[in-house]
């Protein structure tokens, strides 16, 4: 389905909204006011493929950080926007450090952990009227796990007294859009232009999400910033961020997004870049890095051989992509088949750009190879590996480098 018309928020020299494909985001997991490691990790997921990466802002020591993690990511040639994110005490660190919201390319403000009382509005605008004067873009990310209470409060006093109330997971959905287009609105009031402003509002169940940016969507006109929050670990959190990201990426929702993995200890934060990178690439929506099919295996091979050669041409197409993306350009669209028997190892060849069909059980150990559908060579012995590699390797060279 055809994506949504939306305002474009420029952040820094990434687009969000509009007509610009969907922007993958990510976010680190160090201390900020360790400027070195936070940089680092900035750097990884920028080299990975994350377009903004947002980081902790919490105490003076981290605001204060902030401008050297990026001047270092300067120095790596690396211009990744940065989003600083703030709760609870965002309104005194972005005033008391002006060179951190300076340095920031966009601010997450949570409406929920803004405030209380009558300082809640007091902070809120004090945050706004920095963004606004520095011309800073501002996501008003809700999420259930930190409901502004006191509206939650209120819309459960209104649905009691109501002759019909509605359930209290309803109440809590229409409150957490509630809090993020109230909030969006107060900040327009107080200054701060709409073609700044990206909303979220993250619920940690599939329906729950789905429900509530179908909602949210067919509310405003804002960029919308998707993700499911504390989607969990391994399988688990890959599966259900893309159930519910793929259901609204597929009805035109969305700008940018972010996979809230939960990484093993000491895991490779990236994980979460390349499983936002996937979700859009096997949709059809964006092309990243050039993808391999392969077949799950079954009775008919006799070894693992074909599933190593599939994992070691993913992670050689994966790892050259830095370099390939500014010498070979288009090679993100190339399609690779590693294919384990003759049954459809040959047909699926024939659909990729260039595909190898393995010998399974029984069959002569020779594995034709196929280039644009056409069958080119026969590899066989100890090294099919390394010639397959070299072969894909020249198809880039050949079909993807710069006239
Ligand atoms: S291509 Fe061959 S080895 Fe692969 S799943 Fe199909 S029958 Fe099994």
């Amino acid at each position: 389905m055809p994506r949504k018309t939306t305002r474009a928020v420029n952040i820094g020299p990434v687009t969000v909204g509009g007509a610009s494909p969907i922007v993958v985001q990510s976010m680190t997991n160090t201390d900020t006011e360790d400027a070195i490691r936070t940089a680092a990790q900035v750097a990884d997921l920028a080299r990975a493929g994350s377009e903004i990466v947002r980081i902790t802002v919490n105490t003076e020591a981290a605001a204060n950080a902030v401008p050297e993690v990026r001047d270092r990511l300067a120095a790596m040639g690396l211009e990744v926007p940065l989003v600083g994110d703030f709760h609870f005490n965002g309104h005194k660190l972005l005033t008391a450090v002006p060179d951190c919201a300076e340095a920031l390319a966009k601010y997450r403000i949570n409406p929920g952990n803004v405030g209380r009382g009558a300082k809640r509005d007091e902070q809120f605008a004090q945050m706004i009227e920095i963004a606004a004067k520095l011309d800073k873009p501002v996501r008003i990310g809700a999420n259930w796990g930190s409901m502004d209470q006191e509206l939650l409060a209120l819309m459960l006093d209104d649905n009691a007294k109501s002759k019909h109330p509605k359930p209290l997971d309803q109440i809590n959905r229409e409150a957490v859009i509630k809090s993020a287009v109230d909030s969006a609105a107060r900040a327009v009031e107080l200054g701060l232009p709409a073609e700044n402003i990206i909303l979220s509002c993250k619920m940690s169940r599939v329906q729950d999400l789905i429900s509530v940016y179908q909602d949210l969507a067919s509310q405003v006109d804002y960029a919308l910033h998707l993700g499911l929050t504390e989607a969990g670990m391994g399988s688990k959190g890959i599966v259900a961020s893309t159930a519910a990201l793929a259901v609204l990426l597929q009805q035109g929702i969305g700008d940018t997004l972010r996979i809230s993995l939960t990484p093993e200890p000491n895991g490779d934060r990236t994980k979460e870049v390349i499983v936002a990178q996937e979700i859009l690439q096997t949709m059809g929506l964006r092309s990243f890095t050039p993808m391999v099919t392969a077949c799950p295996g079954c009775g008919r091979t006799s070894s693992t051989y074909f599933q190593v050669l599939a994992d070691r041409i993913q992670t050689y197409l994966r790892d050259s992509m830095p370099d390939w993306k500014a010498s070979h350009p288009g090679v993100e669209d190339m399609s690779v088949a590693v294919m384990g028997c003759v049954v459809n190892g040959p047909g699926e060849s024939k659909h990729a750009n260039i595909g190898i069909s393995l010998p399974g059980t029984g069959e002569r150990p020779i594995a034709p190879v196929y280039i644009d559908g056409e069958k080119a060579m026969t590899l066989k012995g100890d090294h099919i590996a390394e010639e397959f590699q070299d072969i894909v390797s020249q198809y880039v060279k050949t079909n993807y480098t710069h006239a």
